[in-house]
Order: structure tokens, then C-alpha cells, then sequence
């Protein structure tokens, strides 16, 4: 041994994370940085100074465009995420590295520990892969509830979904009524594209995902998420063993 520091990760570098800041782009960013600004204002406005949105951070890279937004705009949005117990490395790190750049804490929501205990003891510890119907029961106990939780007597929350990302969010608009959760849903984020969302990540210089520089655009738990090959879907990389119609995982519902 001679002391060297071994990589347990091939260090790779996704092009997609680094797009040539061009002044077309750069303006692009611009503009729609500037409409989402206002839209989260007249979110505040509307629906109360009190905290009462809340911003569900999944720590992605849109997502991290959002805490940035909200963060450099001191707007009264409360910023929370959920800790499923199955997270990557990489995603700690990122919310400890958070923390440090905006001297700030997250609100973090975890399951409820005997309902985990109960599923894993009875189905197994990594029973999600044997059937849509487990992985959905999964997703519900690790997720869903903690979610419902985290948004128990809020007015309206926020999410950084963007409507080209999956067949399922193709008619994503930026305000919707969210039936599930019975309150205001607002995707700020729905018009843009992901080279928007990158661009601003380095004009901003915001913290990210390491996972993202590794072909991983869309991260959830690490046994549900892999890398991607260039010019698959960005959500091809969650789920992968199920057909795409089904790759929610009942955070947001649609509605037809
Ligand atoms: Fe469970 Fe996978 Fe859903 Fe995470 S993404 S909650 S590990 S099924």
C-alpha cells in the first residue's frame, strides 16, 4: 500500500452536465429564470407569508435550481426533502454540501420506522423488484406518507418537474389543482429544457449531484436508479425493469 486514495466510482464526465454557455442560451436562462421568479412571488402572495408552500427538494439538479432560486430570493417557501433510508452516497454529500453553501439546515422527513420494519420482516429487503404492486408499497412507505406528512396544513408546494422529462409529464403545466394532496401544485421549472437547467447550475454555480456528471440525470434511491446510455429517455434509468407508463412513484399523481 502506498497510500493512495482508491476511486470506487469511474470518474466520468456527462457532457449534458456541462453545456457551452452561449449567449443564446445564457439569455434563454435568463428570461425563464426571471418567470419563475415571479411565478414562486405571486405563489408567496397568493397563498400566504407564513410558510404555508412548501418546496418538496428531491436534491436533482431542478430541483437544486429551485433551492437556489428560493434561497438567493429569500422567499417564505419552506424547503424540505425526504430521506427514503435507500438514498446514494452522493445525495448525502449534496445535502450536507447544501447546508454549507446557503448556511442553512433542511427540514428532512423520514418513513415511519414499524411500517418499514413490518414490509421488509414479511416481504423482504429488497422485495420492490418482484412486482409493480410491491415497488408501488415501497415507494408508499418511503415516500408517499412521508410526503402527505410533510405537507399536512400547507396551502400550496412546489416541485421541479419539467414536462419533457417522461411520457407521464409531457402536459405538465406550471399550476395545477393537486387532487391527491388537496392543495395548489406549482412546477415552475415544466418549460424548461435540461440544458437550461445546467446552464443555470454553472452560471450560478449551484451544488449537485455528483451522480449527474456519471450519466444518472434522473436520481432516486440508489437499488431503483442507474446510469443511462446517451440518447435514452432521462427517466430510463428509474425503474428500469418496468414498462414506462408505470415510472411514478406516486409522489405525483395525474389526473385526466
Ligand atoms: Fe423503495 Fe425503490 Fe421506491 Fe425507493 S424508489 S421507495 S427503494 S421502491
Amino acid at each position: 500500500m502506498t497510500g493512495e486514495v482508491t476511486m470506487l466510482r469511474p470518474v466520468v464526465n456527462n457532457p449534458a452536465t456541462r453545456p457551452e454557455l452561449t449567449d443564446t442560451l445564457m439569455s434563454s436562462v435568463r428570461r425563464k429564470h426571471s418567470h419563475a421568479v415571479s411565478l414562486l412571488k405571486e405563489a408567496v402572495a397568493e397563498f400566504g407569508n407564513e410558510y404555508q408552500i412548501s418546496f418538496a427538494n428531491s436534491m436533482g439538479a431542478e430541483d437544486m435550481v429551485l433551492t437556489d432560486i428560493i434561497l438567493r430570493e429569500k422567499l417564505a417557501i419552506e424547503i424540505f426533502s425526504l430521506d427514503t433510508g435507500r438514498l446514494p452516497t452522493e445525495t448525502y454529500d449534496l445535502i450536507a454540501e447544501t447546508e454549507k453553501t446557503y448556511n442553512t439546515k433542511l427540514t428532512i422527513f423520514f418513513p415511519q420506522a414499524e411500517t418499514v420494519e413490518n414490509y421488509v420482516k414479511t416481504k423482504g429487503i429488497n422485495a420492490f423488484y418482484e412486482s409493480i404492486e410491491l415497488r408501488k408499497a415501497c415507494c408508499h412507505m418511503r415516500k408517499v406518507e412521508p410526503l402527505q406528512r410533510a405537507l399536512k396544513g400547507k396551502k400550496a408546494w412546489i416541485t421541479g418537474m419539467r414536462a419533457e422529462q417522461s411520457t407521464t409529464r409531457v402536459d405538465l403545466p406550471e399550476r395545477q389543482f393537486d387532487e391527491s394532496n388537496k392543495l395548489e401544485k406549482f412546477n415552475p421549472l415544466t418549460n424548461w429544457t435540461e440544458q437550461e437547467v445546467w446552464a443555470y447550475i454553472r452560471m450560478f454555480d449551484v451544488p449537485y449531484n455528483k451522480l449527474h456528471d456519471q450519466f444518472y440525470p434522473s436520481i432516486g434511491c440508489a437499488p431503483c436508479t442507474r446510469a443511462i446510455a446517451v440518447g435514452e429517455d432521462v427517466r430510463a434509468g428509474r425503474w428500469w425493469w418496468e414498462d414506462p407508463q408505470n415510472k411514478e412513484c406516486g409522489l405525483h399523481v395525474k389526473h385526466s
